[in-house]
Order: structure tokens, then sequence, then C-alpha cells
């Protein structure tokens, strides 16, 4: 029989390590999934002198945390989440073609610091994704652009060349070292996606190229994009005081909730979020 967790928290940075690492104390029975490393914004901070206790640059902030990882034994699942559905009372998430399921969700996947551009939202579903996984199949012959915010997104729209007949990368970083004969690499920032019905064109300051999808490849993807019918407010999930949603077990903590933009915050709705996880729990039993 499928596992069914207490929660799942998405998410690998200072949020979601908070809140495995409460969730843990809290004895809940958890799956932390996210990438290794507490996310690059920890990584690439030079120096922190807004947090408890850390005098030093987000490397040390970085190693700290390993070092209290490995001591209180939390477990990360390194895996990227592709979707969340809530079917029959619980939660199943997705991560290339394996599912995790848990009867609540706490959502800490951080914002993006480059906003969407015009058209991008507009057009969700109907060209744009924000996954190359789930829908690059859908482009079987067809011509499309990837937008990738980071080298390791290199990888998906690799995954991308198997179906479309040409693919347009925008890197947005340097040295990119995707090379093969479906590829077309451009350097500059896209302003729009424009099209009618579905998407057509993407756009740039001077010029356009023709495709029928955009793959915009980032850290952090909208999160109504990943939870369908989860309430946002601009780029930030709508939550309560206790960090709940508009999806029932669906709880979300840090940057993704608003400003200020903050570990100390981040870290504080960790924690919280995840008592409102056990709240939530002990108030379903009692039903
Ligand atoms: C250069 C820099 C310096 C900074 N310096 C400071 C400072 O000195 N002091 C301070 O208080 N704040 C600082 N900040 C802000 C701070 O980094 C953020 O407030 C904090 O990292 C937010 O933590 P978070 O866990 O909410 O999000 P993030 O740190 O963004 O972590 C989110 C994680 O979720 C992952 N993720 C996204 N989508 C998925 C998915 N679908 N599946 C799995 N994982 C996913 C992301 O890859 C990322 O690892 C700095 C930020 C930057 C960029």
């Amino acid at each position: 029989m499928e596992k069914i967790y207490d929660t799942a928290i998405v998410g690998g940075g200072i949020a979601g390590y908070t809140a495995a690492l409460t969730a843990k104390n809290l004895l809940l029975d958890y799956i932390w999934l996210g990438e290794e490393g507490f996310g690059e914004k920890l990584r690439l901070a030079e120096k922190v002198t807004n947090f408890p206790t850390l005098i030093g640059s987000g490397s040390d902030f970085s190693a700290a945390l390993k070092e209290q990882m490995a001591a209180e034994e939390l477990i990360l699942t390194p895996r990227r989440v592709e979707g969340i559905y809530f079917m029959g009372g619980a939660y199943s998430l997705t991560s290339g073609g394996e599912t995790f399921t848990a009867k609540t969700v706490i959502l800490a996947t951080g914002v993006e610091a480059r906003g969407a551009i015009r058209g991008e939202k507009e057009f969700l579903g109907r060209g744009v994704s924000y996954c190359a996984v789930c829908d690059g199949a859908l482009y079987r012959g067809k011509r499309v652009a990837a937008v990738l915010t980071n080298k390791k997104f290199e990888e998906e729209a690799e995954y991308l060349a198997k179906f479309a007949q040409k693919v347009y990368c925008v890197c947005l970083y340097e040295n990119p070292t995707i090379t093969g004969e479906k590829f077309s690499v451009l350097r500059e920032w896209p302003v729009a996606v424009e099209g009618g019905m579905r998407v057509e064109r993407l756009a740039f300051k001077e010029h356009t190229i023709s495709v029928d999808g955009v793959f915009f490849l980032k850290n952090s993807a909208p999160p109504e994009s990943l939870a369908f019918g989860l309430k946002t407010e601009g780029a930030h999930v709508a939550v309560g005081r206790d960090l709940s949603t508009n999806l029932p077990g669906l709880f979300a903590a840090g940057d993704i909730t608003g400003r200020p933009y903050q570990y100390a915050k981040a870290a504080g709705e960790g924690c919280v979020a995840a008592h409102s996880v056990k709240t939530y729990l002990r108030a379903l039993q009692k039903k």
C-alpha cells in the first residue's frame, strides 16, 4: 500500500529546513522534498548580519545547517516537485514519474527575484509552462523557447529537444554549454509572450521569435502553477496568521508568503507552518 505522510514539505531553503526540523520535533511523519545545499539564495549571501547567533557568510550559514541536519538526522529527499494535486482527501506530489502522498503540504519554494514578464501568466496552460518534464511531449515536432535562469536547467532544455523540432534556449546566466543542432542560444532578456488563443511569439526588446510554446525554467515557479486553485496576491501565496492557504491542509512559509524577504522571517514561518500542520491533523482526527 502506498505510504501517506503526515506532511510533505516542498523547498530546500531555510523555510523548508525549519519546517522539516519542527515537523521532526513534533513527531510528524514528514517527507522533505527539495534541492540539496539549502538553496542558492542562502549560499550566495556574502555576509549575514541579521540572523541570531550567525556571524559570517551564506556558506558559513549553510555549513552550520549541514552540521545540525546531520546531528538531528533530518532527511531531505532530493526531488523537484512538478505538481501538487488534492485527491481523495490527500495531496499527491509528482516528481519525474514518482508520486508522494501526504495529508498536508508545506509549500516553501521561495520567490523569483525577477517577476513574470508580460503575457507569461496570461498564457499559462495555453503555451506557457514551467515544467519541461510535464509538458514537453505536447510539443512534438513544434518550435519552443526555453527561458533558463540557471545552468542547472540545461538538462530540462535537452529533454525538450527530444520532442520539439527547434528549441530556442534563452540562457540568462554566464557560460551556457548547451549545444546540438536543434538548439539556438540567445543571451538577452525576453520582454513579453505574445499570441492570440495560444502562444505565437516570444518578444525581445528589438525582435521576436515565432514559437508554439515557452518554458520558463526557474528556481521558483509561480505557486499557482504548482498547486491548481491556490489563491495568490501578486507573486505571493495568500495566507492567514497560521500560514494556512485557501486549500485545505496546504500551508505556505518563507519568501513565498511575502515580504520581508529575510532568513529570520522564513525560518519563523517554517516553524509556525509545521505547528499549524500538527493542529490541523489533530482537528481532522477528532472529526
Ligand atoms: C544574494 C542574497 C543575499 C541575501 N542576504 C540576506 C541576508 O543577509 N539576510 C537575510 O535575512 N536575508 C537575505 N537574503 C534573503 C534570503 O535569502 C531569503 O529571504 C531566504 O532565502 C528565503 O528562504 P525561503 O526558504 O523562503 O526561500 P529560498 O531560499 O528561495 O528557498 C526555496 C527553495 O525551494 C526550491 N524550490 C523551488 N521550487 C521547487 C519545487 N517545485 N520543488 C522543490 N524545490 C523547489 C528552490 O530551488 C530553493 O532551493 C538574501 C538573498 C539573496 C539573493
